[in-house]
């Protein structure tokens, strides 16, 4: 008899079975659990335990889960303190721990050539003959029209018509953008370049390349060089957002027809089945997808790229807390493959890495189409206030617009900020309104005729009282603009140009995003305003101008990277402006011209901006200079939560010194800089070393109490 480990989905633990057989660990086996049946997968094999253990009913599928993703996600439980369970229900879709068929397959029926129409006597198969005639004798079975579904049924008794092939059912339902600009570019010798070094080694890169130098093209030829030397190879093309991107996912179809599917988390259960199964069988080559698609199992993945790199949306801001990074440089590593990370504004650790020599660096310098950078000028705010203009547009991108729309071009203005005001303050008492359940004022929609307050944390909506519930006076100061104020003053300043509106407020269907791009697209001399979401990645030939409206959101947070990720934001939206034949132009309007960081982004000099922080961060030992973990305790009551918060800290005060770690790994704790959201109030414990793998082995040994979040290397400290 032998033992496995079996781990069942929505349980916490990993139990033992035993079986007659040999069996491996990565097999779907079916196993009896609290008497009902249930489907799991083999974690691993142990010694005869002292207890008794039911067997193994049945063994589904053999080498399920290779054992590279199986090491990854032992991995991934045991660094971010989440169980396997866990782990492996975000690589295997659902329908493959239920008992139910989780592929389904679609038949192909084929016509007997023999068969004549004048053998058949009732009219309606005379037409289904016909019909079937006219489709080569060959149907799918979804595609038999409703009127010959018992026609269809009567030939199948009959044997005219027999099972041709069966399949699994591709998807139609993956939206892909239609193929429209099909031709490939020749690679400029920049670009052939910068191929060959990614080529040469299986070292991990960092592909350091202006916005518009052309990463997509060096991608595509990557994956089409290893293809050559190896016919059944499988890529992975990670991106921070699917609907951004139809121009690239088409260019991916061009290229590698019907070899390509699409992952993100927007797919239904069944579609991420199809996809799956593909992927498995290796029909699928290349996957696109967002972050959860590193944890796609491909058993001939041969290289991966990580585009837009630096964007925040690669860490897991769930249970486990991985960021995506770690995962390719762990299969990079287990299966001796070559990852490319690609940014026009690296992530800082990438930077890092390429100091310490674990990276290689390739730049792209220029643009492909030779046009210059988009020249970038700083609107002071400060001024436009002096000149009594409270307004989100000044006068200057007044004028901009305005000349850009007459030379027949299009627009994009970014403002980090929805709704039509920040908070509001009652005039006399000073009074001001807050959400119930966190420690943030309420933003101001309009909706219609409607006024709203719109706590952004957890979604708390009241309407706006006709008076001052504490003085009844009616009139209010209203502090800051969201996209909705800036779209009510486009429309009075350019009454006949078409305004496309993109953020959570407007976009809330699933495809209503990529509509509203394309919509864009089509109408000349229109003008796209919008929040983060148009951030990244976007193409336009057309946009002449990127008026950033308010370059000052996020900047004035406690965070160490805080003006990293302003910057990068900036970086990307101005990107968006003149990529194909004429120099773009970018007004930056903020009320803190004098930083250097619009220095650093008038002049394009992203090498020198990195640097800067690098030495700061340098200084003070903060990440990627060192690593940090994130502790976060949560309660209902404020006193619960700090007294947990105080008692943990101290027994690791106590713990560390113990162990004579206390000069190696600092605890420090705070109250989280927003300590009330959600109605429960949050404190955190810091860890911080310079030393990773003494932290993680620290971490891994100490008995941390229930009800603890850990986060290792968190996006943000506050
Ligand atoms: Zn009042
Ligand atoms: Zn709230």
């Amino acid at each position: 008899m032998r033992y496995y480990q079996i781990a069942l989905r929505q349980v916490h633990d990993t139990y033992t079975w035993a079986s007659q057989t040999s069996l491996t660990p990565g097999d779907r086996v079916e196993v009896l659990f609290r008497n009902r049946t249930k489907i799991g997968i083999i974690t691993a094999e142990v010694e005869a335990p002292d207890f008794k253990t039911a067997e193994v009913l049945k063994v589904l599928e053999t080498n399920f889960l290779a054992a590279e993703y199986l090491a990854l996600a032992t991995h991934l439980s045991q660094k971010h303190f989440t169980s396997l369970s866990k782990v492996l229900t975000l690589m295997v879709p659902e329908a493959f721990w239920l008992k139910v068929e989780p592929v389904k397959h679609q038949i192909q029926w084929a016509l007997d050539k023999d068969l004549t129409v004048d053998f058949l006597k009732h009219p309606t198969q005379k037409k289904y003959f016909e019909f079937l005639q006219a489709q080569e004798n060959l149907v799918w079975e979804d595609e038999i029209p409703t009127a010959f579904k018992n026609t269809h049924k009567t030939f199948v008794k009959k044997t005219f018509l027999t099972e041709a092939q069966k399949t699994i059912k591709t998807e139609h339902s993956l939206n892909l953008a239609p193929a429209e600009e099909s031709q490939n570019f020749d690679l400029t010798p920049a670009q052939a370049a910068v191929l060959e070094k990614i080529v040469s080694s299986n070292k991990g890169k960092l592909l350091w390349g202006v916005t518009g130098s052309g990463k997509t093209e060096v991608y595509k030829q990557f994956f089409k060089t290893l293809q050559a030397k190896n016919k059944s190879a499988q890529f992975l093309f990670l991106l921070p957002e699917i609907a951004l991107t139809p121009q690239l996912i088409t260019a991916f179809h061009n290229m590698f027809s019907g070899q390509v599917a699409v992952w993100h988390s927007n797919l239904t259960a069944n579609e991420k089945v199809q996809v799956w199964a593909r992927v498995q069988s290796g029909a699928i080559k290349i996957l696109i997808g967002t972050r959860s698609a590193v944890l796609v199992p491909m058993p001939k993945l041969a290289a991966i790229v990580v585009d837009e790199e630096h964007e925040w949306t690669f860490k897991n801001e769930f249970n486990p807390r991985f960021w995506t990074h770690e995962v390719v440089e762990f299969l990079a590593a287990k299966k001796h493959i070559p990852f490319v990370y690609g940014s026009a504004t690296p992530k800082l650790r990438s930077y890092h890495l390429v100091q310490t020599g674990a990276l290689d660096l390739v730049e792209l310098p220029d643009r492909v189409h030779k046009t210059a950078l988009p020249n970038i000028e700083i609107v002071d705010l400060k001024q436009e206030a002096k000149r009594g203009n409270f307004a989100p547009i000044s006068k200057k991108l007044e004028q901009a617009i305005a000349s850009a729309l007459a030379d027949k071009k299009q627009v994009v203005l970014f403002l980090n900020k929805r709704g039509f005001a920040g908070s509001a303050m009652c005039r006399f008492c000073g009074d001001a309104f807050g959400c119930d359940h966190c420690d943030m004022s309420l933003k101001l929609h309009r909706s219609g005729n409607r006024s709203l307050l719109i706590c952004h944390v957890c979604g708390a909506m009241k309407n706006f009282p006709k008076c001052c519930p504490t003085c009844k006076k009616a009139e209010f100061n209203f502090r800051g603009w969201g996209t909705q104020q800036l779209e009510q003053q486009l429309k009075e300043l350019f009454p006949k140009t078409k305004l496309f509106r993109a953020d959570k407020d407007s976009i809330t269907g699933r495809y209503d995003f990529e509509n509203l791009l394309r919509d864009f697209k089509n109408t000349p001399q229109s003008i796209l305003l919008g929040t983060q979401m148009i951030a990244k990645g976007l193409d336009f030939a057309d946009v002449a101008l990127v008026g950033i409206v308010l370059a000052d959101v996020g900047l004035h947070l406690p965070d160490h990277h805080a003006e990293e990720r302003v910057y990068q934001l900036l970086e990307q939206v101005s990107g968006r402006a003149g990529r194909r034949h004429t120099q773009g132009q970018i007004l930056v309007q903020t009320y803190q011209d004098d930083l250097p960081l619009f220095t650093f982004l008038r002049a394009h000099d992203t090498k020198g901006f990195m640097q800067q922080k690098y030495n700061e961060h340098e200084k003070l030992k903060l990440p990627p200079l060192s690593c940090i973990a994130k502790i976060i305790v949560v309660d209902h009551s404020k006193a619960t939560a700090f007294a947990h918060c105080k008692t943990l800290h101290t027994n690791l005060v106590a713990t560390l010194k113990e162990q004579n770690l206390e000069a190696k790994i600092e605890a420090t704790w705070a109250p989280a800089f927003f300590p009330k959201l959600h109605a429960k109030y949050w404190f955190y414990v810091f860890l911080k070393s310079e030393d990773e793998a003494l932290l993680a082995n620290f971490m891994q040994n100490y008995d941390w109490p229930k009800g603890v979040k850990i986060d290792v290397s968190p996006v943000s400290l506050i």
